[in-house]
Order: structure tokens, then C-alpha cells, then sequence
């Protein structure tokens, strides 16, 4: 397999007809004639970002000149650059080959900090351009071969080596494609490589994922050390899976758990499929609709028992709870100290069960520090064992559905691997995607440090510009007349000019109006900077309606049709992510195209104008306006103080009447009946009801409607009716449409 990795070299007279000029470029050439290319600059513009030429470069040659040494002041100077040159690149990669090329200086001249990170000192005219030529190729080869790790490194081999396969996948190696016109398109796509790579497991010299062997096992002990934890598993069908193994490996029938109400579905299914009698642990929440930390008092084992015991199921069940299971890094970036918790927990609870499917970047950088669940240096439980399930794909440079569980044993409880890996082969498929175990593997790689590190820094100060961007353009706006207005990104007020901050900076304290989730313990909650939530005007944190509204539905619609994608919505806020993949380019876009929203409200520009897709669809909206719209969208939402009801009916009690397990067993043998909304109030749901936005489920399967959520869903009725195209979507809601046209909704309850 041939990689593209150019030699750069930096040299003043690159393009120069004199003697260093004819000198560096018969060394270039004499480098391409050994099969490998030359990328010549004479200089490196702006130091920051010409060191990003590491990730591309197979090793650097800078040239110092004999007249940058001319005087003291002059050396000084070159000595100044050279230094901020080696360690902009170490900063990000610590491994890549640096050569220094130089007529008469050598290495008494350079300092030993620098010295150090060379690899060698080029003379000119001391050898033959060819034998420099040599040494400097074996060192680029060198270095890039330490580069896969192993499964990466496997699985090209197998793919470049050219055997005939006779095991599946039946398209072999991709020759089935070429067979027809569209499989033709199709493998023109995707490529050759991609195709090749699709390999199944009945290859030995790849390693077995189900059990552990070869390659893929030395990948996820690579990881393992990497992400610092005990025992490391590659998932591949995504967190939704990993969070279904650590359950089944632990949970059994009648066992009691408890759970963050605030969780993800995987979790809820998992509830279901295991049979388990689950205790829920409630966040707080504000009136924007942001979910926050459930309370540390929430966590003692007194009020767990308490719960335990007024529970109607939970009460009579014998042995103590075997998981919790909590959301760290809620959806809109709250994280908990996981210090704090296996302090309160350790011993009294089998397993403690962080569901990092947000959080996989948090053990690279000292920001975070014990708001994470697994990392180096963190001290084990005497009892409890510590579990992380990661979506590598969110926040990492995974393929989709890329997942991992990490473990951390306890002092005096080891985890049984033969054990777990019951658990799961139970949820994993025998043809694992092999491109998805290769991006697992590369994705850990990427994270060892230095160049880790780097990534996470650049993710938080992207982010944190960001932040400071947004500011200012609505400082630039209150400067003005007229009632202006701009987006707020959700987070504490003072925030600092420059730089990353301290940790203390972002974190929750109590009774802080930004976060609106009232007595908050101390040094217990922290804000993830790189999770921004945008508002709109329209609410503020208290639950009041302001005089005028954006709903963010009608921003994210704008964003969407001028190429911009968030990730969540809300009534007046969105949500975006600054993930390891971000670039300037892209949050300065989100800011001009706000920026350009905004011009288009104040002006009520007509939606056929700015939305022109969306009203093609939708032709009821052709001639209003876009700030007429936000109008009459937020009037729904006030006269019907929808802020309230949504945060209501999340924190209402819930009444469990049946386990979930069978609740939704009663859907197995239809014993179920269609109910129409309105009927709805003292119904056992059969299935799980989940609004989006925001997606997080809002009734389990056994659990009784009450009063508030029938209102909603009634409000939703309403509103889908009156606003086609800005519809919510509820999981769990049977949708039918009479011989009237109008939609009517049922929830299949159990009879
Ligand atoms: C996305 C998500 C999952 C599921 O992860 P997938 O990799 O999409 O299967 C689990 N838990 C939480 C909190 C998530 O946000």
C-alpha cells in the first residue's frame, strides 16, 4: 500500500538561482528519484498553521542560511524561530523525522532543547546529494511505518496483497459491482480500497472481534493503554449496542437499577430486554429546556434507598441495585465529577455505568479532570467496577456506529472477561464491518498524546472563539439604537479575552442565574465549552415570554437551507458541537449566516425568498414573512406557555404500574389497544414515547399518562396542524389520516 507523505522542505533560496538554491533542489530531485515526493516552500507563513503540515508531511528538512548567523542578534533570532518552528510541530506530534540543513553551521551552534528534537544535521556538499538523499528516505520510511496501529496496519496489508477470496461478503472484494451499470457507480464511489477492505471474519491473519484475538485484540489493548483503562472492547453497531452489553453482562431479571431519568433510549431498551425494575434518578431543568445535572443529594445512598422503598416494584426486591447508569455529558454538555460519585456509591452499588457517548475527548486533557469516568492517574473503587461506553463516531474521527466500553476494575473486584464476552456476543453481529474496527483502532491512535492533546486544546479554544465571536457582535448590536437584538450562547457570563480558561470558570455554581437550575452543590457540575447551546430571543430562563420570539425551529429551517446543519433544537434554543473535525471555517460560517439571518428577520424578507425549499414544499407560508412567522409561531407558544408545560411534563411524576418489560411484552401478544390521545389520561403506555426535539424519552412502557403530558400532546396536535413543516415529532405516536384528511394520533397502550 502507498501513502501520499511529500518531504517538505523549508528553504529561503528553494526557487533561488544561487549556490544554496542549486544545492537544496538537487536534493529534491535526488529524494523523488528514491519514489518520493518533495514540497518545497521558502517559507512557513504563519508558524500555527503551517505546523498542521505535520498530519501531511513524511519529514521536514529545514535549511538554515551561514547569513542568519551573521551577528549575535541576527543567530539569536534564527535560534528564536527555529525554536518556535520544532516546537509548534512536537506540540502536535512528537515522532515525525526533523532534519536540519545547513553550508557551514553545525550542531555546537543550536541549542540543546532544540538539538534534541532533530534527527539529523545535513552538510551540504559533504556527501553526494543521493547519499543524503538515502538516509533521509529511510528515516520518512521509518516513521511512517510506525504510524498504523495494529488491526489499521493488518487490515492494508491483507487488502493490498491481492488474494482471491471464496468467503463472504459475496461481492468479493467488491468484483460483484463491476458487473452491473449501477454496481459500477457504486464502486466508483466508494472505491476500490473501501471494497477490498470489506472483509469477513473467516480471515484469520486479521484477528476474531468476537473473541478477542490477533490483530483486533492487540488494537483494543493499544486503545486500552491509550485511553488508560483495564479492558477496552471495539463496538461496532454504536453506543446503542455498547450500552446493551455492559447492561446484559450485569442485569438480570427483577433486578432493581437506577437510572437517570435523562437517558438514552438504548438504555430504556435495555431496561426492557433485561427485565429490570428501574429506579430513576431526576435532572433539574430550566425553562429553556436545557437539561441539567440531577442534584448531588439526588446521589446519596440514603435517598436511593428511599427511593428504592417507595417504589411499588422496586420495594420488595431483595439485594442491592447491580448498575446506575447516568448521561455524563447530558445533551447539552453539563458533566458530573465521577470522583464524587464513586465516593457516595462505591460498594453500595455492583456497577457504575457512564454513558460517554458525548465524552470520549474528556481523558486527553487536564480541563476535565475528574469529570470523566475513566483516565490516567484515577483512583479504582474498592467494590464497584467503573464502566464508560463511548461514541467514537460522535466526537472522534469514528466511522458511524464506531463504539467502545472501557472498564476500570475495582480494587478487590476484577472484571471476568469470559463472562462479559457473553454479554456480548449476545448483541454483536458475526459479520462485524471491518472498515468500522480499523476507524475504532486509528481513532484511539490519533488520541495518543501529544497529538491528542493538541486536537482536544484546538477543539476548546475553536470553541471558546467562538463564544467570544458571538459576544462581540452582540455588544457591536447594543451599541445600537432601536431595540436590537442577537443570539446568546448558553454558558456562564464572564468569560475571559483570550485563551483557554480555568476549569473553575465553567463550572456550575449554586444559585447562578445563567444556569437557572438553582442550589447546585459545590464543585460537582461543569459545563463542556465545546457543547454550545445557541438561544434565541423569545424566553428567558425563568419561563417568561418576551414581547418578540424566534422560535429556533425557524432558524435551524434557515440554517438548513443555507447549508448549515445543527445537531438538536429546541423551543428557543439549538445546539452545536465543536468536535475534533471543526475548523474555522465552519464556526465563522455559523456566525455569518446568524448574522445574515438576522438581516433577513429585520427586514421580513419573504420566506419564498429565504426559505425557498422549504416553501416549495409548503406553499402556506409563500407570501409571510420571516419575522411575521416568528411571530405568530411564538404567540402559539406563549398563549399557550408551552416553556412551562414541556419542563412540567418532564419533571412530573411518573407512576410506574407495570414492569417495562412487561409492558412491552403485552405488544408481543397484542394485548394492546389503539387509544386516542384525548383518552388517553391513567392509560399504561406499551411503548416508549419520545418527542423530538429534544429526543429524550418522555414515558416508558408501564408507566401511566398523567394530565400534563396529555395536554402536550394535545398542544402538539394543534400545533402540527396550524405549522406544516414544523411538526413534532413524537416516537411512540401513531399517526393516521382520515378519510377528512385531518391526522389523528393513538398511543398503542396495553389493554
Ligand atoms: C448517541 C447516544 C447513544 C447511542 O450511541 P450510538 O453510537 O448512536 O448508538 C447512547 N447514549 C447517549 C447519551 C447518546 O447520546
Amino acid at each position: 500500500m502507498k501513502f501520499r507523505f511529500p518531504v517538505v522542505i523549508i528553504d529561503e533560496d528553494f526557487r533561488s538561482e544561487n549556490a544554496s538554491g542549486l544545492g537544496i533542489r538537487a536534493l529534491a530531485d535526488a529524494i523523488e528519484a528514491e519514489g518520493m515526493e518533495v514540497l518545497g516552500v521558502t517559507s512557513y507563513g504563519d508558524l500555527a498553521s503551517f505546523a498542521q503540515q505535520q498530519s501531511r508531511a513524511s519529514v521536514f528538512i529545514l535549511s538554515i542560511d551561514d547569513e542568519e548567523f551573521s551577528s549575535p542578534a541576527a543567530a539569536d533570532k534564527a535560534i528564536a524561530e527555529l525554536r518556535a518552528f520544532v516546537s509548534e510541530i512536537r506540540l502536535r506530534n512528537s515522532e515525525i523525522p526533523i532534519f536540519l540543513h545547513g553550508e557551514t553551521r553545525t550542531s555546537r551552534h543550536i541549542p540543546n532543547d532544540v538539538l534534541r528534537e532533530l534527527h539529523g544535521f545535513i552538510h551540504m556538499y559533504e556527501d553526494t546529494p543521493e547519499f543524503i538523499a538515502r538516509s533521509v528516505v529511510r528515516e520518512a520510511k521509518a516513521y511512517l511505518d510506525s504510524l498504523p496501529p495494529p488491526f489499521f496496519r493488518a487490515l492494508t496489508h491483507y487488502a493490498s496483497d491481492g488474494s482471491y477470496s471464496w468467503h463472504c461478503p459475496g461481492h468479493s472484494g467488491g468484483v460483484a459491482f463491476l458487473k452491473s451499470p449501477v454496481g459500477q457507480m457504486f464502486h466508483q464511489f466508494f472505491g476500490e480500497n473501501m471494497l477490498r477492505a470489506d472483509v469477513c471474519n473467516a480471515v484469520e491473519e486479521l484477528g476474531q472481534l468476537l473473541d478477542h484475538t490477533g490483530p483486533v485484540a492487540a488494537s483494543e489493548r493499544n486503545a486500552a493503554r491509550i485511553f488508560n483503562c483495564d479492558h477496552l472492547y471495539f463496538v461496532t453497531n454504536g453506543t446503542s449496542t455498547s450500552n446493551k452489553i455492559v447492561w446484559h453482562s450485569t442485569v438480570a431479571p427483577g433486578d432493581i437499577v437506577i437510572v437517570d431519568r435523562n437517558c438514552h433510549k438504548s438504555i430504556l431498551h435495555a431496561i426492557m430486554m433485561t427485565g429490570a425494575i428501574p429506579v430513576f434518578l431526576m435532572p433539574t431543568r430550566n425553562h429553556y429546556g436545557i437539561i441539567g445535572p440531577i442534584p448531588k443529594s439526588e446521589f446519596a445512598w440514603e435517598n436511593i434507598q428511599k427511593k428504592i422503598a417507595a417504589h411499588p416494584f422496586a420495594k420488595d426486591s431483595q439485594g442491592k441495585p447491580r448498575v446506575l447508569t447516568i448521561t455524563q455529558s447530558t445533551y447539552d454538555g453539563v458533566l458530573y465529577n465521577v470522583e464524587a460519585i464513586k465516593a457516595e456509591l462505591d460498594g453500595k452499588i455492583d456497577t457504575l455505568h457512564f454513558d460517554e457517548a458525548w465524552l470520549p475527548h474528556a481523558a486527553f486533557h487536564d480541563f476535565y479532570g475528574d469529570y470523566h469516568a475513566i483516565g490516567e492517574d484515577r483512583p479504582r473503587c474498592q467494590q464497584s467496577m467503573v464502566f464508560s461506553t463511548q461514541s467514537t463516531h460522535k466526537l472522534l474521527a469514528g466511522l458511524s456506529q464506531a463504539s467502545q466500553i472501557l472498564v476500570q476494575d475495582a480494587e478487590n473486584n476484577k472484571l471476568d472477561r469470559d463472562v462479559f464476552n457473553e454479554a456480548y456476543l449476545m448483541h454483536t453481529s458475526t459479520s462485524p464491518q471491518y472498515s468500522i474496527i480499523a476507524s475504532c483502532d486509528v481513532a484511539a491512535a490519533m488520541m495518543e498524546a501529544p497529538g491528542g492533546t493538541a486536537l482536544v486544546e484546538e477543539s476548546i479554544s475553536e470553541a471558546l472563539d467562538f463564544r467570544r465571536a458571538m459576544r462581540k457582535v452582540g455588544e457591536e448590536w447594543a451599541g445600537e439604537a432601536n431595540g436590537h437584538w442577537w443570539f446568546k450562547v448558553w454558558g456562564p457570563d464572564d468569560l475571559s479575552e483570550e485563551g483557554i480558561e480555568e476549569r473553575d470558570a465553567w463550572m456550575l455554581k449554586a444559585g447562578e442565574r445563567w444556569h437557572g437550575f438553582g442550589d447546585l452543590a459545590e464543585g460537582f457540575n461543569m459545563l463542556d465549552p465545546i457543547k454550545a447551546t445557541i438561544i434565541t430571543p423569545g424566553l428567558d430562563v425563568d419561563g417568561e415570554f418576551a414581547e418578540r420570539g424566534i422560535p429556533a425551529a425557524i432558524v435551524t429551517k434557515y440554517l438548513a437551507e443555507h447549508g448549515v446543519i445543527v445537531e438538536k433544537c429546541g423551543l428557543y434554543s439549538f445546539f452545536i458541537m465543536f468536535t475534533i473535525g471543526i475548523t474555522k471555517g465552519r464556526w465563522n460560517t455559523m456566525v455569518t449566516e446568524l448574522q445574515q439571518f438576522k438581516d433577513d428577520y429585520d427586514k421580513n424578507q419573504p420566506l419564498w425568498r429565504v426559505l425557498p425549499e422549504f416553501v416549495a414544499k409548503n406553499p402556506r407560508y409563500e407570501r409571510v414573512g420571516l419575522r411575521d412567522l416568528c411571530k405568530e409561531i411564538h404567540a402559539v407558544y406563549r398563549a399557550k406557555d408551552v416553556a412551562r408545560l414541556t419542563t412540567e411534563m418532564y419533571l412530573s411524576d411518573m407512576v410506574p404500574a407495570m414492569r417495562p418489560a412487561d409492558a412491552f411484552a403485552k405488544m408481543a401478544h397484542r394485548e394492546i389497544e389503539r387509544v386516542a390521545i384525548d383518552q388517553l389520561e391513567g392509560r399504561i403506555t406499551s411503548v416508549l414515547l419520545t418527542p423530538y426535539p429534544p429526543g429524550i424519552p418522555l414515558l416508558i412502557p408501564g408507566e401511566r399518562f398523567n394530565a400534563t403530558i396529555v395536554q402536550y400532546l394535545q398542544f402538539a396536535r394543534e400545533f402540527n396542524e396550524r405549522f406544516p413543516g414544523f411538526e413534532t415529532d413524537i416516537h411512540g405516536l401513531v399517526k393516521e389520516v382520515g378519510e377528512d384528511g385531518k391526522s389523528r394520533y393513538f398511543v398503542d397502550c396495553v389493554r
